[in-house]
Order: structure tokens, then sequence, then C-alpha cells
């Protein structure tokens, strides 16, 4: 352990050497069932046991914190992470209690106003449907209540967005349709992009802040951040696990979804996992199941197939990487299984069971997969 112990911190031991007591309290620990105490020593959990003992140690340590009756248990790993995109949900503008147009623009015009240095502004969250006015905001009102700069609003649902023309300078390629009508499907996706390539590195570092305390708060000790080139960028990665190493709070494990395992390595990636797409997402029929979809005349999109995934594995398992994939229909996840024996079958059963490759999502699982999951040490 470091002296970022995520539990001593809770408990208030801002510096690694002091000692605390924590009393009163359910202390979930298989050692001692029914303990109440525990004693946190140089970022250690040194002890563990009940009220009575711990009256001996009251005296002799530099904390005594009083539980009221909390739950202690050991710290969460949250294993899939888009950090930076927590944390702008977390540091945007949130437009979900704006209870008119009138009152969104005025939010978003002091929004602009408290942050002058960023290059572009992000919110979420508005709901026309809501307004007494009944329509979403316009694109000059916009540039107006922003003084002219970037911005992207997503709706609640996050499938449309307003956005300022000076968002739109940035991306050329985009003509709206008109000043009151929110951006949809690909020019969304394209002015999505655009907004979050245009933030600065203070930016991104400070949200990225934003969701490591949030997940800290949240009693989580270490999380599995997902990147990879088409979620993130090489530079947030990279950033992300120097700004952790740096600031207190959860441990970063760097998951990178790209089959170029020296650019994995190079990053300081553990795995060359995450969402590397072997399939989509239920909500838009692109999970890639072995039936059609109930309502679409199709059975999805595979991105990967079964020997792309046994040559990534076999690669991965050479190269000292966990290998990963996102998978959520039945059809992918088989993939995944057929794929993973394949490599079995080259380079060894017990070194891909040591090397715990991982699957994301799996959404839809059958006894035959969950019994390969077993066999293949995958997780
Ligand atoms: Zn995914
Ligand atoms: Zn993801």
């Amino acid at each position: 352990m470091t002296d970022r112990t995520p539990s001593a911190e809770a408990a208030g031991a801002t510096a690694p050497s002091r000692t605390v007591l924590l009393r009163g309290g359910e202390v979930h620990s298989p050692a001692d069932p029914f303990a109440t105490a525990m004693v946190v020593e140089r970022g250690h959990v040194a002890w563990v046991g009940s009220e009575g003992a711990a009256d001996a140690f009251a005296q002799g340590v530099d904390e005594v914190v009083d539980l009221g009756g909390a739950l202690v248990t050991p710290a969460f790993t949250d294993a899939h992470v888009h950090t930076t995109s927590t944390g702008l949900a977390l540091t945007g503008l949130d437009l979900t209690g704006a209870r008119s147009l009138s009152e969104a623009l005025g939010l978003v015009r002091a929004y602009a106003a408290r942050r002058p240095a960023d290059r572009v502004l992000l919110g979420h969250g508005w709901d026309a449907a809501r307004w007494p006015e009944r329509r979403a905001p316009r694109r000059s009102e916009l540039d107006e209540a922003t003084g002219g700069r970037p911005l992207y609003l997503s709706r609640v649902d996050v499938h449309s967005a307003v956005v300022t023309t000076a968002l739109l300078d940035l991306v050329p390629q985009v003509h709206p349709h008109g000043d009151d009508v929110p951006l949809t499907k690909d020019d969304h996706h394209a002015v999505r992009r655009a907004a979050l390539a245009a933030l600065t590195p203070a930016q991104r570092a400070e949200a990225q802040r934003a969701a490591l305390d949030r997940a800290a708060s949240l009693g989580i000790g270490s999380v599995h951040e997902c990147g990879g080139p088409d979620i993130s960028s090489a530079e947030d990665f990279a950033g992300l696990l120097a700004l952790a190493a740096e600031h207190p709070g959860p441990r970063v494990h760097g998951y990178w979804a790209d089959r170029d395992l020296a650019l994995a390595k190079e990053l300081g990636a553990v795995g060359a996992a995450g969402d590397l797409f072997v399939d989509g997402a239920l909500g838009s029929h692109t999970a890639c199941l072995h039936a059609p979809y109930a309502d679409a005349p199709h059975t999805g999109t595979g991105y990967l197939d079964a020997a792309e995934v046994a040559e990534h594995v076999a690669a991965c398992t050479g190269a000292g990487l966990q290998a990963g994939f996102h998978a959520i229909g039945d059809a992918a996840v088989a993939a995944v299984v057929e794929g993973v024996r394949a490599a079995a079958a080259k380079v060894g059963p017990d070194r891909i069971r040591a090397a715990r490759h991982r699957v994301e999502h799996a959404e839809m699982m059958t006894p035959q997969t969950i019994a390969a999951f077993a066999e293949l040490g995958l997780t």
C-alpha cells in the first residue's frame, strides 16, 4: 500500500505517518466478523477488533474517529470508467434544474462569465419539453449568452445538442438547418468530437481530478480507466495516468483498447483491453446477436471476428498484457470465447488463464459461455 490509502484518508489521516483509531462502527472483515473498530497505521490496517480492545488503543493514537455506526468495508474498485467524461459531467454546466428557457440562458451567461479560460464551454441536461417556452435555445441566443464563444449543450437524453456558431466554425463539414434546430446523429457526433478536442489540458485535468475526487468520496479506491483511440485520446490517457500518480485519491489502472500493443505499453497501460469493440450496443441495435432483433430485421454489427480475437489474445499473452474486449450480444460473446480458445490452443491454456484476460459488459451470456469464462479464466 502507499500513503494514498483511501481508508486512511477517509479517516482524516492526511499525514501518512499518523495513527488513527476508528471505533463505534461495523468493520467488515473476515478476520473478525463482529469487529467494530480498527487501527490504521502508516496507511495500513494494523488491527481490527471490538470496543473493549479499542479502549486500550485510544491513548496511543494520533486521532480517534467515531464512526457513529457506519459500515467500514475495503475500498471498492470501479472496473470500467471513462474518467474524463465522468469529470466533464461534474464540472460542466448542469441545466437539469432550469425551469425555463430564460433561466437556462441566464445560467449559460453566468457559467461563461465564471470560466473565462475555457477554450470550449460544455453543458448538459436541458429539456425544452419541461419549459413554458416549449422550445430549445436558439443558436443566436447562445451566441449572445456566451459572448461568441464555443459552447456545446447536450439535451437531457444526450442524443441531441445545441451549440454556438463559434463551435460550428470548428467543424466546417457540419451545415445546420437553421438557427433553432438541435443537432442530431452524425452532425451531433462530429460537433461533440470537436468540442472534446477543443478542451484545454487544464480543463481536462480539472475534469479528471473531479472524477477521481468523486470516486474517493464514494469509497472507491481503485478505478480502471477504459481509454482508447475510439474512446478518448493518447494525450487524455497519458495525462490521466500522470495526474493520478501525483494526485491523492484512487489508484488508476489504465486499459487502452487498441491492437497496437507497443503503443499500449508505451502509454503505461496494464492491458490492451477495455472498449475494444467486438460489437456495438443493444439500444442502437448494433450489439451482435445470434437471432435477429425483435424490433429490427437484422442481427447487429460485428467489428472483430474470432480469428482477430485469437490473434490479439495470443499477442497480449506473449507481451505480458491483459487482453480484453467490449462484447455485449450473445454472438459477440461467443466470438470472444471461440477466439480465446483458439489462442489457448496456440500458446497453452495455463498461460491464457494466468493472464486474466477480460470481457466488458458480457450482457448476453449462455450456460456455455459462462462455463467457458470459468475454463479460460476470463473476468
Ligand atoms: Zn463498452
Ligand atoms: Zn466504456
